[in-house]
């Protein structure tokens, strides 16, 4: 499997799921092609947990939810 490539980085509103307090928050999600993970850096509103390791559940791409 490619694990790089030159598609174009998107970054999107979306849901990621915080591991540190078991709940969705809304974080930046950075989209590349299909893949899709959570910006570096950013910081749970709940708990202040990283979301670095967070699991995107949901992308907001132009009004259209991609799980
Ligand atoms: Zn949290």
């Amino acid at each position: 499997m490619k694990l790089t490539n030159n598609l174009p980085v998107e970054e999107l509103p979306g849901r990621v799921h915080c591991y540190m307090c078991t709940h969705r928050v809304e974080a930046t999600v950075l989209k590349q092609g299909t893949a899709r993970k959570t910006r570096p850096g950013q910081r749970c509103p709940r708990c202040s947990g990283s979301l670095d390791s967070g699991y995107v559940l949901e992308v907001y791409s132009g009004g259209l939810v991609t799980a």
